[in-house]
């Protein structure tokens, strides 16, 4: 079954009582037995709920995998993985990681002793030279957040299954539309699925999809034992969301391309980051393991001035200025003061995120009012 056909379809039936077409919204935290332990699947609605279970196996049959397992944020999903390491195991990760990744890490998991090395892994050396007998995992997140760098999946597999580390690839700004880690060698694919996966700027959620059975034994026991569970109305609103999910992507990288190239051509921007150019140094790569480069693009003005990144961000009508990305609709952002504040300065300045860099989510309106937005806000 081919992409946009999986999306509308995979992983959901007709509600088995009444016919409905769209899975409904089981909003029940409970499920009556017949007699002690004869019951129906479902016992208790943060071990397992009918809207979340169908979401779960959308989910996976998107990313080409076994098993889903849906979460009550990206985060949630994150710290669901984390908890399969114990002290004095070590994790190689991307030094221009998504801002709440680094913070989990280093602020929650390293004073429990696990040990999180950050380098920059577009270079694969890289991350080699910090492997070592204690690596049990390598968390990968492609294209970056929010420097577009890209990482190439294939090669980290081979690194992790050298070293006899779980590969975890972040899939958040690619989704399975463009890009399925699994059949690239990757163990498990995170998700924030706030982002373009549910669409809509409506809700917050994550997930977790991979193959294997006895990583699900431990993944499923956490997520049920933690609690980080969705409600099915959240459950519902993503299941709505990944209907569109192909028809919104490809949206998101027209207007990406058309913007990005608007951008390189105007005089005031200096820097355009977007893993799409023939000059991007890890173009290769994304057209290897991508089938089109994105809606998310980065860029700096002439001068690299702060102040003049504010005043851009302060300009814009229809790139409203949000956390978040994603959604239909096309957000700005100011990586140093929003998303990455929580990256301390000289590690920003090592992964080479410039005080005046300015981050777009390129939504799917019209690309001619995006781009007449972009000249009057930049002059
Ligand atoms: C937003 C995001 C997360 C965290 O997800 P939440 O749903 O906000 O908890 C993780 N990784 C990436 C790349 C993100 O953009």
């Amino acid at each position: 079954m081919k992409f946009g056909t999986k999306a509308i379809h995979a992983g959901v039936h007709p509600d088995p009582t009444t016919g409905a077409i769209m899975t409904p919204i089981y909003q029940t935290s409970t499920y009556v037995q017949r007699s002690p332990g004869d019951h129906k699947g479902f016992e208790y609605s943060r071990t397992h709920n009918p809207t979340r279970t169908q979401l779960q196996n959308a989910l996976a049959a998107l990313d080409n995998g076994k098993h889903g397992l849906a979460f009550a944020s990206g985060m949630a999903a994150t710290d669901c993985v984390v908890k399969l390491l114990k002290p004095g195991d070590e994790v190689i990760s991307t030094n221009d990681l998504y801002g709440g990744s680094y913070r989990i890490f280093t602020k929650v998991y390293e004073p429990l002793g696990i040990k999180f090395h950050f380098v920059p892994m577009h270079d694969m050396a890289a991350v080699r030279e910090k492997v070592n007998e204690r690596t049990r995992m390598i968390w990968v997140e492609t294209p970056t957040n929010p420097l577009l760098n890209v990482i190439d999946i294939a090669a980290a597999s081979a690194v992790a299954k050298e070293a006899g580390a779980l590969l975890v690839v972040d899939n958040t700004f690619s989704t399975p539309y463009l890009q399925t880690p699994l059949e690239l060698g990757a163990d498990i694919v995170a998700y924030s699925l706030t982002k373009y996966m549910a669409g809509h700027s409506d809700t917050v959620m994550g997930a977790l999809v991979y193959n294997d059975d006895q990583l699900h034994e431990r993944l499923s026991f956490y997520q049920n034992a933690c609690g980080g569970t969705p409600g099915p109305q959240d459950c519902f609103l993503v299941l709505r969301g990944l209907k569109t999910l192909h028809i919104r992507m490809q949206r998101h990288c027209e207007n990406g391309r058309k913007i990005a190239e608007f951008l390189k051509a105007h005089p005031k921007v200096g820097k355009v980051y977007w893993p799409g150019f023939a000059d991007h140094p890890n173009h290769e790569v994304a057209a290897k393991q991508m089938n089109d480069f994105g809606g998310m693009i980065s860029f700096v003005l002439e001068g690299d001035r702060k102040e003049d990144a504010v005043a851009v961000l302060e300009k814009f009508e229809l790139f409203s200025l949000a956390e978040s990305l994603g959604g239909v609709e096309s957000l700005s952002g100011h990586p140093a003061t929003m998303t990455h504040a929580s990256i301390p300065a000289e590690e920003r300045r090592k992964a080479g995120l410039s005080d005046s860099l300015i981050r777009l989510s390129v939504g799917i309106e019209d690309a001619d009012d995006l781009i007449e937005d972009l000249r009057q806000a930049i002059g």
